[in-house]
């Protein structure tokens, strides 16, 4: 009984119209979107950290290159977020751990401050603080596909404003009601964008990237990572929408919680459609990997970014998607209700 009443609700939400004064709150909004946009100054301080570092580390290791990654260089970051970088280097025999121990001293003889190699770490890293432009940042080794990753985010906030604007308000919206939190079993930020990218995609906001001739190509770990960048040219690519973001944040509400087909799809950004969980063996339980909300990795077509979910984790997720699409449909003030704190 009760599992069948709820399946009809769900089918008739599945075609509900989005209310029709959705654009008032668009001023609202985008003035939450611009107090989180990092400014320009916080931007050049990154890159003096970012320069600084590269050259006492080259002096040591001539060949090696320092790279920015995450969202202080994916344009997905908030103002104060954290700095990621990676190292690349050629590894000549040594081990990561080796590396970081030798990377830390490195920098102690650097004079940076609170230097701390965390070798048992499931992605080995060194921390930092540079007095000069007091930000503190994180240095792990050889993490190539996250440099990639790092910019295919990046071409695809080139080609929209809209990504941007829908990414920080999901971002905010996941990190008020701590649904951003991996090692509790829910998403990370990265998922979140590509949810957005995906979005985008099935609306011909975005186009696929990696479905087009490519003209950037690196393999890492041999994945082949293969697309189009020149997105300069892509500027006009979603000119025919007129999508607000506050449309298009009803729309990402609206689809994870009354449209999204949990037990057979799985989002790809890669093909820019859904595809079946059978096609990808993803139908079962494989170690720790449950595959109860499916999200492809755009370049590791192995890893499904949904997989630290469990079955209690789902439930609070699927229902936080549930109380965002009300919110967006019915409340009156949503943009102050949809991120009150959990
Ligand atoms: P935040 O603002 O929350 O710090 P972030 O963009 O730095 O957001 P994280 O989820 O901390 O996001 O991830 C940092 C980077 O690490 C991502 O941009 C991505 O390049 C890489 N990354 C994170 N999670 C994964 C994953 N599951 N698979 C592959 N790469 C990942
Ligand atoms: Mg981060």
């Amino acid at each position: 009984g009760h599992h069948v009443s709820n399946q009809r609700i769900r089918f008739q939400r599945r075609n509900r119209p989005c209310r029709y004064d959705i654009d008032r709150f668009t001023p609202s909004f985008l003035s939450i979107f611009e107090s989180l946009v990092p400014s320009e100054e916080e931007i050049a301080r990154q890159k003096q950290l970012l320069t600084s570092l590269s050259r006492i580390i080259n002096k040591e290791w001539p060949n090696s290159k320092l790279y920015l990654y995450g969202s202080c260089a994916n344009s997905f970051g908030f103002s104060n977020s954290d700095i990621d970088l990676c190292l690349s280097i050629d590894d000549k025999g040594m081990s990561k751990v080796d590396i970081i121990l030798k990377l830390a001293d490195i920098l102690q003889a650097g004079n940076l401050q609170n230097i701390q190699p965390l070798t048992r770490a499931r992605v080995p890293i060194v921390k930092l603080t540079d007095p000069e432009t007091g930000l503190s940042c994180d240095i792990c080794v050889n993490n190539l596909l996250a440099v990639v990753n790092t910019k295919l985010l990046r071409d695809y906030a080139q080609i929209d404003r809209r990504l941007q604007q829908l990414a920080f308000i999901v971002k905010h919206w996941a990190k008020s009601r701590r649904v951003n939190e991996t090692y509790q079993g829910t998403l990370s930020s990265y998922a979140y964008v590509i949810m957005c990218i995906h979005l985008l995609q099935l609306r011909r906001i975005l186009p696929c990237l990696q479905e087009m001739e490519a003209t950037y190509f690196v393999t890492v770990d041999e994945n082949n990572c293969a697309y189009f960048d020149q997105v300069d040219k892509l500027s006009n690519y979603g000119a025919h929408s007129r999508d607000t973001v506050s449309r298009l944040l009803w729309a990402f509400f609206h689809y994870w919680a009354y449209e999204h087909d949990y037990t057979r799809d799985v989002i790809s950004i890669r093909t820019g459609r859904i595809i079946s969980k059978e096609r990808k063996d993803w139908t079962r339980r494989v170690g720790n990997d449950r595959h109860l909300i499916c999200i492809e990795d755009p370049f590791e077509l192995s890893h499904d970014l949904g997989r630290v979910v469990d079955k209690f984790t789902i439930k609070i997720l699927r229902e936080e998607f549930e109380r965002a699409a009300n919110i967006l449909q019915f409340d009156p003030n949503p943009s102050a209700t949809l991120f009150e704190p959990y």
